[in-house]
């Protein structure tokens, strides 16, 4: 057996063993991840800031306080979740008694990103505790300080046999997606979400794929552009736009797109300064590769439309260094360069682009980095066209005072614009950014089908949107809070019978021919 095999064995036989099955074990070992994250509070932000120069409050936020919350409501109601439920019951039930289970999947795969280390596997952490499952987890070798902490700490606190971390980059992860999970939960890019579903349609393993895309922010012209500006600002640049739903870009209406681009230049310069690498409040980019990647496609776009930022700060030894630590995949090479270098800056200024066209280069992927560009519209009829052209998005934000455009979702009789029920996302915030995301009463996904959008077409009788509409790459399945303990439970239906009253269910026996069974 390789370590994977062994470690996916090992993990199963405690599984088995019935551990997790009582409620009272699963509300200990909740208990125990906030002594984890309450003890080791400093190291924990201190990794953050090491992998990604995180600042502190932003990591108490978006971080700690997340998976805290999602710790305190899972230990609060976890009993009730577990409980079975009596559904109502069919004529043909009546002499029976009727329930659903909730049974756990078994070994749940958690494979996830770098940018938010902590709240993502922690949170998931949480709803598969909270559901009786174990788990394996592997974390990302791009946050390595974070990873290494989480390895030491995670052992340390909960049940060593139920929750074991796997260290290791794309070859080890590539052994480990070999094995037979009964649950994989990846986080991450759609690219690798497309290996990792391969991976598990080999062995028909169910799958929760939280994935990215480009969230479009639509302004509308009655909007209060100063509040827009320090909502978006805001949310784009927090963890220096490594956010899966950070706004990718502005689709602003014409008639105030120049003033729009003023108030941001604004709010970046309040919010860091005249010279943003000095700037304490902003993270760093992750690593080289990402690096690179992000002056790409600054480079890639004609310096006239700069309107904000544009300057790029790296240092050289550091992007070759790295550059050879990837090369050979070693987690302790990372740690050591951070160890040598991690005083130094991997950095792009906040930046955006005005006078950007659909078919400009920085408008063919995700960004995911401090890069804003602004595309002017006619209106909100042609934001539509445009959202439902790209693949579905993780999260859509519209700004606007009048309801018609934002929110009117009485459709039977609506007036367009009104984007909200014209595009289908992941989410969507209204009037502000990431909110929809930040809560474990609302669940947490992407939408990858067609279902929603035709319906509402139907009804909304303007299906020539439909032309252009293009299925989601933002994931599949949703968590937070009770939604990730349903997805990772199976709900068992149950039909009790007596071996009495056997006269009045013998109507269903063959012969069938001598029974006169008309309705
Ligand atoms: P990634 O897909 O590169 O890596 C995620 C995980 O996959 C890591 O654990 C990594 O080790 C593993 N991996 C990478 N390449 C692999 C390969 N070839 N074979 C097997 N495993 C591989 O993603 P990332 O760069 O860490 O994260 C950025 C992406 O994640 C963005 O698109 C972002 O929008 C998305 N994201 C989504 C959410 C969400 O909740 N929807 C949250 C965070 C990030």
């Amino acid at each position: 057996m390789n370590t994977a095999q062994q470690l996916l064995f090992n993990t199963r036989a405690a599984f088995k063993s019935g551990i997790t099955l009582p409620v009272e074990w699963r509300i200990e070992q909740l208990n125990r991840l906030l002594d984890l994250l309450n003890e080791n509070e400093n190291a924990l932000l201190d990794a953050l800031h090491k992998d990604l120069r995180k600042p502190k409050l932003e990591s108490i936020e978006t971080e700690l306080i997340v998976v805290k919350n999602e710790a305190i409501n899972a230990i609060k109601n976890v009993q009730t979740w577990s409980k079975p439920t009596y559904p109502s019951k069919a004529f043909v039930q009546m002499i029976d008694s009727v329930y659903i289970l909730k049974e756990p999947y078994g070994v749940v795969l958690v494979m996830s990103a770098w940018n938010y280390p902590i709240q993502i596997i922690f949170s998931q952490l949480v709803g598969i505790i909270a559901s009786g499952n174990c788990a394996i987890i592997k974390p990302s070798e791009l946050s390595p300080v974070t990873s290494e902490l989480m390895s030491k700490l995670i052992p340390q606190y909960l049940d060593k046999e139920c929750f074991r971390v796997y260290l290791g980059g794309i070859p080890e992860t590539t052994v480990l997606l070999k094995e037979r999970f009964d649950m994989i939960m990846y986080t991450g890019s759609s690219m690798v979400g497309k290996i990792v579903m391969k991976a598990a349609a080999e062995h028909l393993t169910p799958v929760i794929l939280e994935l990215g895309g480009k969230s479009p922010v639509y302004v509308h012209k009655d909007s209060d552009l100063k509040l827009v500006a320090k909502r978006v600002v805001w949310g784009k640049f927090l963890n220096l736009g490594q956010t899966c739903t950070a706004p990718d870009y502005i689709l602003c209406h014409n008639n105030v797109v120049d003033s729009l681009i003023d108030e941001l230049r604004k709010t970046v310069e309040e919010y860091f300064g005249s010279d943003p690498k000095e700037s304490p409040d902003l993270a760093r980019i992750v690593n080289a590769r990402n690096f690179k990647r992000i002056e790409s496609i600054m480079s890639a776009t004609p310096k006239e439309k700069l309107a904000v930022g544009g300057e790029t700060d790296e240092s050289a030894l550091y992007i070759v260094l790295n550059a050879f630590a990837e090369s050979f995949k070693y987690i302790f090479f990372d740690v050591l360069l951070y160890f040598i270098f991690g005083k130094m800056t991997l950095s792009t200024a906040p930046t955006v682009y005005k006078d950007i066209q659909l078919g400009d280069p920085i408008m063919e992927g995700e960004i995911f980095g401090p890069i804003l560009p602004v595309l002017a519209v006619n209106g909100a009829d042609e934001a539509v066209e445009i959202i439902n052209s790209q693949e579905k998005p993780l999260a859509l934000y519209i700004f606007a005072k009048s309801d018609k455009v934002g929110c009117n979702v009485s459709y039977l009789k609506p007036p367009p614009p009104f984007l909200l029920s014209c595009t289908s996302s992941g989410g969507v915030t209204v009037n502000d950014v990431l909110m929809h995301a930040a809560s474990h009463n609302l669940p947490f996904g992407g939408v990858g089908n067609y279902g929603f959008i035709l319906f509402f077409y139907h009804y909304l009788d303007i299906i020539q949107h439909l032309d252009s509409c293009s299925p989601g790459n933002s994931g599949m399945g949703r968590y937070h809070g009770k939604y990730t303990f349903d997805a990772l439970t199976h709900e068992k239906p149950v039909v009790y019978r007596g071996q009495n009253f056997e006269s009045l269910l013998s109507a269903r026996y063959p012969p069938y021919s001598e029974k006169n069974l008309s309705m």
